[in-house]
């Protein structure tokens, strides 16, 4: 029987970057679990360049293209269309629970990373404005490693948990501040637009939930310049939550 060339370790992430970069479709994520290896593979190295956890080994790594374009490749253009709508109304904010909520119910659903693998816009951003701009160096240890991955998503849910408590002062009374909190530190007024017809929680939540997704954009794009363009996947908290997800859904298939 043939030998497998390329080997994925324990590193991998499940993002699917793999999936779509092996010309031969040689590779794929099993299960939203990580990345399964076939028997056609011929060890290009398209697979290995491309993984932003560094999770796999080939005598060589080779640049390359995305194959064949779906309409899901072109998701990238909700991402922008989203963070643009947010500077004119705070309110479109709430569209984002989509890209939240999404990606959950098809792990829970399908207990697999569809989302990850094929419909995320923001990961996809990542991977067209870093084939330009990135200057792909592997991405650190620490950065691929699982306290890390899961250290930032418990502060992320942490951080998000104190934004709905926030959400729930000003449903009490608490005074609405019209603004947004980029990297959990830096405050920036946001009171442009009118929110006068809507409750001020609904308004507060708006601006909580915009200022978490301009952060993961801006850490993302952070990561990129400097590591291959999707890192973000790496430490991505809602990659990080499916993959748990998933992981737990096919052991409790298996004791059954
Ligand atoms: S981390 Fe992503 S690109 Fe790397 S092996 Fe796993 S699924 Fe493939
Ligand atoms: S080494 Fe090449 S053929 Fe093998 S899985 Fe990776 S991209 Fe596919």
């Amino acid at each position: 029987m043939k030998t497998k060339i390329a080997t994925v370790s324990k590193d991998c992430v499940a993002c699917g970057c793999c999936e779509r970069a092996c010309p031969l479709n040689s590779i794929s994520v099993h299960k939203g679990k990580y990345a399964v290896v076939g028997d056609n593979c011929v060890g290009c190295g398209k697979c290995a360049y491309i993984c932003p956890a560094n999770a796999i080994e080939t005598d060589k790594q080779t640049a390359c293209r995305v194959k064949k374009q779906h309409w899901y490749d072109f998701l990238w253009v909700g991402e922008i269309l989203y963070i643009t709508l947010g500077f004119f109304n705070i309110l479109f904010a709430w569209l984002g629970l989509v890209f939240m909520m999404t990606p959950l119910f098809m792990a829970i659903t399908g207990g697999n990373k569809s989302y990850c693998n094929k419909y995320c816009g923001k990961g996809q951003l990542f991977g067209l404005i870093g084939s330009k701009l990135s200057l792909k160096l592997k991405p650190l240890r620490f950065l691929r490693s699982k306290w890390f991955r899961y250290g930032f998503l418990t502060f992320f849910m942490t951080m998000f948990a104190l934004m709905i408590y926030s959400v729930v002062r000003v449903f009490g009374g608490t005074e609405l501040s019209e603004s947004i909190t980029l990297l959990w530190a830096f405050k920036l007024p946001w009171n442009w637009t009118d929110i006068s017809f809507v409750p001020t929680w609904v308004a507060r939540f708006a601006f909580g939930f915009y200022g978490t997704m301009l952060t993961s954009t801006i850490l993302g794009l952070t990561t990129m310049v400097q590591f291959r363009p999707r890192t973000f996947c790496v430490y991505c908290p809602m990659g990080a939550m499916t993959q748990g997800i998933c992981g737990l859904k096919s052991r409790g298939e298996k004791s059954k």
